[in-house]
This record gives C-alpha cells, structure tokens and sequence, in this order.
C-alpha cells in the first residue's frame, strides 16, 4: 500500500469516527440545518475544481473544471446562507425580549478578518510573492506546505462549526468558524502553483455565487428539502468531471490505486447526480410522486451494479481503455434515475439523506484522487452525517436500516395514494366547529399543540403562533410537541416554527412530553396523523407498530385539524379519531387556525 494511500484511509477512519461522535450530539431541533451545514461544508471539492480550472491542463479539463467550480461555490454560498437563515430563526424567549439590543458579534469577526489576512500573508510569503527575487521549484514547494497547513487549520474550523450544531445557543458562532475554514482554504488554494490563469475560475465563482446566493436567500423553508436533494446533485457532478478530467489528463500513466478512487468517485458521483436530481423533481412536483415500480426491477438493478463493478475491475487492470470508463459513466448515471424511480415522494427524506452521505462518499474518493487531504475529512464528515440522519429517521419511523439501503421502500405511498375517502374504517367521529372550542377551553391550564405535515402544507405556522399567543393571554401553559419525524425531513416542524418566531425552549421532543399529556386539558393536533396514532403501540398488525408516538390520547381532549378522513403518509387509519375524548375540525389547516384565533380573541 503506497503511503499516500495509507494515511488516506486512516484520514477517512479517523473522520469518520469524529463525525460519528459530533453528529450525534446535534439535537433533533437543528437536523435541518445540519444537513444544509454539511452541505456547505462538502462544498470544499471546490478547492480541488479551481485547481483543474485554473491550471493549464487541457481546454476540456479547463471546461469540466469551470462547470465543476460553478456548482461547488453554489452550494457553499447557498449552503450557508440557508443555514445561517435558519439558525437566525432559532430564538429562547429572551432572545427574542432582547432583539432590539443586539450588536453584531465583533469579536469573532474582527478575528476571523485577522486570521484571513495573516493566512494570505503567509501564502504570499511561501509563494515568494512578497519577494520579487524569490523562484524555482523551492517556492512552489514552500507554498505547498504552507497551504497544506491552511488547510489543516480549515479542517479544525470545519469540526468546531459542525460541534456548535450541538446547541442553538452556539450554532452560528460554529457556522461562523466553518464559513471562515471555506474562505481561508479558497482563498490559499488561489495561490495553488499549479494555477496559472484566473478567467475561467473567476467565471465559475461568479456564476456559483449568484446561483447560490439566489437559492439561499430566497427559497422558502418549505422548499428546503428539495433544495438540499439539488445541492448534492451539483456536488456529486462537480466530483464526477473532476473525476472524468483527472482520467482524461492521467489516462494510461494511472495506477491501480488512482485508478480505484478515480472509479468509486465517478461512479459514486455520477449516480448521487440523477439520483438527487430526481429526488428534488419529485419533491417540486415536476415528476409524478407516486413510485414507480416494473417487472424485474430489482434484478435489472443488480444486473447494473455488477456490470459497473466489473467494468471498474477491467479498469483497474487495463487504465487506458477509456471506452470502457465513458460506458462505466453512463450506466452509473442510469443507475442514479433507477434507484430513486421506485421510491414515492413522501419517503425522499429517507433517500435524500442517503444520497448526502453518498456524496459525501464521492467527495472523499475525489480527495484520494487529488491527494487532497480536508476532501477526505470533510466527505468523511458528509457521509457520516447523511449516513446517521438516515438512521434516526428510520428509527423513528420504525423501518429496518436494511429496507432503506436496499431501496426497497415507498410501496406505503402508493397505498396512501390510492386511498379515498370511501376506503376509511368504519366508527363514530365527533366533529366540532370553531365557535365550540372557546368554551371547552373554560378553566384551562394547559394546552399541547402537535404540528405535522399538514401545517407545513398549509403553511400555518405563523397562525398557530398567534394562536398560542391568544391562549397564554387567556393564562394557559401552551407546549408544542415535536415527534422527530413529524414532517417530512428531521427538524423539519422545529424550522417552521422558529420561523413563525416561536421560542425553542417551548419545543419540547417526544421523550419530555410525553409525561405532560396525562395533565393536558387539550391536544391540539394540527395536521399530524401518524406520529398520534395509538394503533403504533397496540396493532401488532399495523405498519407503524412499533414507532414511538406522541401519546395525545392521554390528553383529556383532542382537537384534531385536517381536512378529511383520510390516513397520512403510511396509509392507515387512525384510531386516534374514534376515541370519544377527540373531536375533528375539518377544513384546511391554515382556515382552521384562522377561525380558531377569532373565535378565541
Ligand atoms: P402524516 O402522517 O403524513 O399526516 C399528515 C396529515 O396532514 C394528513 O393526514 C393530511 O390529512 C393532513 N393535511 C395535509 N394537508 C393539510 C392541510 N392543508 N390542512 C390540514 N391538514 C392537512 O404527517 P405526520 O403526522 O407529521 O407524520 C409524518 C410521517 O412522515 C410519518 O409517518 C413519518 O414516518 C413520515 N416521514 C417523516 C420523515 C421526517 O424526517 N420527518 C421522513 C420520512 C417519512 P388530510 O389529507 O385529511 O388533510
């Protein structure tokens, strides 16, 4: 094993360990950022694009490199423009009390300005750019350790930007120190002496940062997984024609070991991009969200991943036969569309979340190709993170870690989908109307509100805050509940409601509100169905049996808002609406909340 090789692979174990431990500890309120956060962050393959883009190797690598630098600075600058925009949102009680006063942080920026500056001092000195008389191949190697511990103190920023996930309270400062690691290792790798034009990374950046910039300070919260699937889309691509360049540039003269990283990275890579691609128009509603399933599927798929590993195989032997790379590139790419066309919208999270640590899998292995060590850590970092989000989603959903990974899932969607109103079990549900609910609230202390799905869809965060004003003002104790796959994305109530300017300390997760349910005067269910439903822990033949529930039923009445009778994203009944302690208030949930806040005011 070349040494090279060596240190890389413990780089990615070690990473990968660290990652495991730091991921962890972010709590399931900050999962939406943290999955937008290490986005960003996988954005550093930027570093490797500039240099293909800016040296002289070919005009096709220059090409390739250019598109490759315009998709990763759009995901670093979208990357942590969202983040920051969602970080903002998350405010305690007495930071909102104290907004008016607040100043900028000066201290960190002040020594972040610093450290940016004497970092570029640095580089210019190693490069002998503040020494007219400096030269040779002894500069080009001063610059080259100079950067490479550039990078190294990136990478810490990285680890303590990904830490500060740990707490809202430290979020941004970590976001903070991690945008300073990107700026200080793009701003070294510019004086990269192998870069000698400027135009075409200047090009690249230009348009990445527009793009990014467009994304990350206009897309709706609601849009937010959709954005994520595109933003591992563009990085994967990136990884992919760096990939193709560098074995366009190497061909024959590469090694086995090259050549293996090369293959993991486009194939990886190539298969990340349509994935993810398809996954986003799924979510935007631009493809049919329902799965879409064929005779032999699984076989023909196997079929692929076979013929792919043996076509890597035969490269590895014999480099210089490009046809068969070009073909290798291109069932990967079909593979991608394959893989994500059996499974149904409503469980993209799941594969979204797979397809970051795919990327970030692609990333690393474009780290070994460039011998470029922080790719290594931060592609170790994005998979690890993707990687556990998907297993916690999982969890909580009571699914086997083995039906995710092998894609054989979303069939629950086609049973949603098929679904009528005609199809519901039979049982006696109470309704109740607006005007009725003030008077059930007589003498009440406490209030649990549950937001699901069907708030984001109807986008009733902001009302539901109002609500929960008017009933504090009425002097009730108001909680909300919040089931960590509430949603359809890991924290994703957590983000709609700190939009809605609700303080997280009256967020409570599934564990520390549960005990509160049996004191509860009213639940009030706004669009979630699963996570309530009884059925998870009583019906041994129902699909949900099993997943951890908010146990509203324990309230001693429930209000639910929905629109009809029909069963949420794993298609079944609720048993929940037919006990006698709930009442159901039809209608679209954003109406309802509106008619509630009048009727209460
Ligand atoms: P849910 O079970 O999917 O139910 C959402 C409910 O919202 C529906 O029953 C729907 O009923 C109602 N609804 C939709 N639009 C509405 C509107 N405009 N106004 C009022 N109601 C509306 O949602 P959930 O309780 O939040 O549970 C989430 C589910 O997603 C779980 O099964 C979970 O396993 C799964 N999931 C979550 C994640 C994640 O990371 N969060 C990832 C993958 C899967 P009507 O049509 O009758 O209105």
């Amino acid at each position: 094993m070349t040494s090279d090789l060596e240190i890389g692979l413990y780089i990615l174990l070690l990473a990968g360990f660290l990652g495991y431990h730091i991921i962890t500890r972010v709590p399931p309120l900050l999962h939406t950022p943290l999955m937008s956060a290490t986005n960003a962050i996988s954005g550093i393959s930027l570093i490797g694009s500039l240099v293909v883009t800016g040296a002289d190797y070919s005009p096709l690598s220059t090409i390739l490199g250019t598109i490759a630098v315009a998709c990763s600075s759009t995901n670093v600058v979208g990357g942590f423009l969202i983040t920051d925009r969602m970080l903002k949102m998350f405010k305690r009680k007495e930071d909102q009390v104290d907004r008016g006063r607040r100043r900028l942080p000066a201290g960190p920026i002040v020594g972040g300005a610093v450290t940016v500056a004497v970092a570029l001092l640095l580089i210019l000195a190693g490069t002998g750019r503040l020494d007219p008389g400096a030269g040779g191949p002894a500069h080009g190697r001063a610059s080259q350790h100079v950067l490479s511990f550039l990078y190294i103190v990136s990478a810490l920023l990285f680890i303590l930007g990904l830490k500060g996930l740990s707490s809202p309270r430290w979020a941004r400062r970590g976001m903070f120190a991690a945008e300073l690691g990107m700026l200080m290792a793009i701003a070294g790798t510019l004086f990269h002496h192998e870069i000698v034009g400027y135009r075409w990374i200047a090009v690249g950046l230009a348009a990445g940062s527009i793009v990014g910039a467009t994304m990350g300070l206009r897309i709706p919260m609601t849009a937010v997984p959709q954005r994520t699937a595109l933003s591992h889309s563009l990085g994967a691509l990136a990884a992919t024609l760096v990939g193709v360049s560098e074995y366009i540039r190497h061909g024959e003269a590469l090694g086995g070991v090259k050549m293996t990283a090369i293959g993991f990275e486009v194939v990886i890579g190539a298969l990340t991009f349509t994935g993810s691609l398809m996954a986003a128009a799924k979510l935007q509603e631009l493809l049919r969200g329902a799965p879409i399933t064929y005779r032999g599927q699984n076989r023909s798929n196997m079929a692929l991943i076979l013929a792919m590993a043996g076509l890597l195989v035969a490269l590895i032997a014999v480099p210089s036969a490009s046809t068969l790379f070009f073909v290798m590139v291109g069932l990967a790419l079909l593979f991608g569309f394959l893989l994500v066309l059996p499974i149904g919208a409503a469980d993209m999270p799941v594969v979204i979340a797979l397809l970051n640590s795919y990327a970030g899998l692609a990333d690393a292995a474009m780290g070994f190709v460039l011998a470029n060590r922080i790719q290594i850590i931060t592609g170790a970092l994005d998979g690890t993170s993707g990687f556990l989000l998907s297993l916690l989603m999982c969890r909580a959903m009571n699914r086997s870690a083995r039906n995710v990974l092998f894609g054989a899932f979303g069939g629950q969607v086609e049973a949603e989908a098929g679904r009528g109103e005609d199809d519901v079990a039979r049982g006696t549900v109470r309704t109740i109307v607006p005007d009725e609910v003030p008077g059930l609230l007589d003498g009440a202390r406490l209030v649990v509100i549950v937001p699901g799905y069907g708030m984001a869809v109807a986008q009733a965060q902001h009302g539901v805050a109002e609500l929960a004003k008017i009933l504090v003002k009425r002097g009730i104790d108001v909680k909300y509940a919040i089931h960590p796959v509430a949603g359809r994305m890991p924290g994703h109530m957590n983000v709609l409601l700190a939009e809605a300017n609700v303080p997280y300390d009256q967020l409570f997760e599934m564990e520390q509100i549960n005990p509160y349910f049996g004191e509860a005067d009213l639940a009030l269910v706004i669009g979630a169905n699963d996570v309530t439903n009884p059925a998870a822990r009583t019906d041994r033949s129902s699909p949900l049996y099993g997943m951890p529930i908010l146990e509203v039923d324990r309230a001693k009445s429930v209000i639910v808002l929905k629109r009809s009778m029909r069963p949420g994203f794993a298609g079944v009944d609720n048993e929940l609406y037919y006990n006698e302690k709930c009442m159901m208030l039809f209608g679209d949930a954003r109406d309802s909340v509106t008619k509630l806040f009048t009727a209460l005011k």
